[in-house]
């Protein structure tokens, strides 16, 4: 399955927001449940990712100034979305009203803010011991609208950011996960691994919306394929087919054209594991069409005879 994987910038968002409105409108229309429509979807994770204007959500969705009116429209409706004199933004704010940043700052110290110039890894230049943010009423909307997902309710105290020395987000196709320079592997670490094996699984489960989950940490990045650690993924994307239930088989894109060569080639051997009960693995990572025949070679396996006429 292929995926685009996103660069470390923030794109702020609320996930369980999305899903919650996934619900309800499954429960409001079951017939338009069955297949989400996808640009409304991709429109309300773009808002949830901070656009607060129809042009930043063209921008951020590709879809024409129609199509955003529409479905930011259809949003509104739905009393998910806000549209004032600030821009749209999400209704839903937090699952859990208890959470408090607290002894927290490091989505002002570790992320990467750009509406304030603000570097990774450098704390703000507005922040300050003992007063916080001190332009919070005049601060950019990229951190008005940012929630880590331990403040959404996401997760157990394990996670609060400066306990866990990681930060969660979620943006338009992917989880990410930023790791404090202190403790670069923490992310390797239990009880942290398991659960990011068991989120970026769901990313990949057919039938279910896909994301990446992405680590950074220091200037490395990694994709977290369940089980599977795939460093320095590039922005074309990374193929992948299953050795476990917890493992990948994975090949790294070097070129838009390339993903679709692989991703067809995974393709084809999805086709062959469900005709013949099993496919190898080839080494081969940059291949041509036609895949079946040297896949069939791989694998050990003879085309059938077609049934014969009597
Ligand atoms: S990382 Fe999360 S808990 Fe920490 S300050 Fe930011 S939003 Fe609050
Ligand atoms: S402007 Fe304020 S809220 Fe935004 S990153 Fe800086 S200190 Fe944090």
């Amino acid at each position: 399955m292929p995926f685009g994987v996103e660069g470390t910038r923030l794109r702020f968002s609320r996930w369980l927001s999305l899903r919650q409105m996934a619900k309800a409108v499954r429960k409001h229309d079951n017939s338009r449940a069955k297949n989400m429509d996808q640009e409304l979807w991709n429109v309300a994770r773009a808002v949830e990712s901070g656009a607060t204007t129809i042009r930043a959500v063209v921008e951020a969705t590709a879809l024409s100034h129609l199509k955003v009116e529409r479905a930011l429209r259809s949003l509104e409706k739905q009393k998910w979305l806000i549209r004032d004199n600030a821009g749209f933004r999400p209704r839903q704010a937090s699952t859990r009203p208890d959470r408090q940043c607290g002894s927290c700052n490091l989505c002002c110290d570790i992320l990467e803010v750009t509406a304030v110039d603000k570097p990774i890894h450098q704390l703000c230049r507005h922040w300050e011991p003992g007063k916080g943010c001190v332009i919070y009423d005049q601060r950019p909307q990229m951190c008005r609208s940012f929630a880590c997902a331990w403040w959404q309710g996401h997760f157990d105290e394990d996670w609060f950011p400066v306990k866990a020395g990681l930060v969660v987000h979620f943006s338009a196709g992917a989880v990410n996960i930023h790791v404090v320079p202190s403790a670069p592997d923490r992310w390797r670490e239990e009880p942290w691994f398991s659960t990011l094996c068991g989120i970026s699984l769901k990313g990949t489960r057919p039938g279910l919306p896909p994301y990446a989950t992405l680590v950074v940490s220091g200037n490395a990045k990694f994709l977290l394929l369940g089980r599977t650690v795939v460093p320095d993924p590039t922005p074309f994307g990374t193929s992948f087919v299953p050795l476990s239930p917890e493992t990948f088989h994975y090949w790294k894109a070097r070129s838009e054209e390339h993903a679709r060569r692989l991703n067809e080639r995974a393709a084809e051997m999805q086709r062959i594991q469900q005709e013949f009960g099993f496919c190898g693995i080839p080494e081969e990572d940059d291949p041509h069409p036609p895949y079946r025949p040297a896949l069939m070679r791989v694998s050990g396996l003879q085309e059938r005879e077609p049934p014969s006429r009597r």
